[in-house]
């Protein structure tokens, strides 16, 4: 099993770069964030809980986005590999992700950081709001306070993976097929291991 965290700002390009390695390799792709909309647009008890951090832009408590996350895993025994989109974003879900994988006698191969800066994260963001239907693309202090909970509380995961020796940082202001390729060239010689 190959299992990829795609890491970085909101904005950074982790949804687009997720969806062409689904496409090229068959990975499974998990989103927490894709996952939380899905139960706030159907009004589950998960998704009521969720909204009114999802409002803020502030993280929803790792014990729920933990358990959410592992039950998708669990769901998925037989998958080629995984795409980890958007988790881990606080040190305790690396904790859980690692103790989940030793479960599954199983690693996180690489986690990739797209680097994008503040300004370049709010015009995307403000860009996409036009069209991506998410309240919290929308205003411009949500997306601050998104983008300030990246620098305080997700971006020590990175140095998390660093230490493990797992961790790369691309330039995530290059065009998207630059993005890709460089992506590919950490994913594809792992996978011929
Ligand atoms: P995203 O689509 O990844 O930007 O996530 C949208 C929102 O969902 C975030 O602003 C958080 O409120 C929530 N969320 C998504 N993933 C996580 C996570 N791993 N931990 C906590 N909250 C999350």
């Amino acid at each position: 099993m190959y299992n990829l965290i795609l890491f970085g700002p909101p904005g950074s390009g982790k949804g687009t770069q997720a969806a062409l390695l689904v496409k090229q390799y068959g990975f499974l792709h998990i989103s927490t964030g894709d996952m939380f909309r899905f139960e706030l647009k159907n009004n589950t008890p998960l998704g009521q809980e969720a909204r009114a951090y999802m409002d803020r832009g502030d993280l929803v408590p790792d014990e729920v986005t933990i358990a959410m996350l592992r039950k998708r895993v669990e769901e998925n025994p037989d998958v080629t590999g995984i795409i980890f989109d958007g988790f881990p974003r606080t040190d305790p879900q690396a904790e859980a992700l690692n103790e989940l994988m030793v479960e599954l006698g199983s690693q996180i191969n690489a986690l990739i950081l797209l680097d994008i800066n503040q300004e370049e994260v709010i015009n995307r963001i403000l860009g996409r709001g036009a069209t991506s239907g998410r309240a919290d693309d929308l205003k411009v202090d949500t997306i601050r306070t998104r983008y300030e909970n990246f620098i305080n509380y997700t971006n020590p995961v990175y140095a998390y993976y660093d230490k493990m020796g797992l961790a790369h940082k691309i330039d995530g202001m290059q065009k998207i097929v630059q993005v890709a390729m460089a992506v590919d060239n950490i994913v594809a010689p792992k996978l011929e291991d």
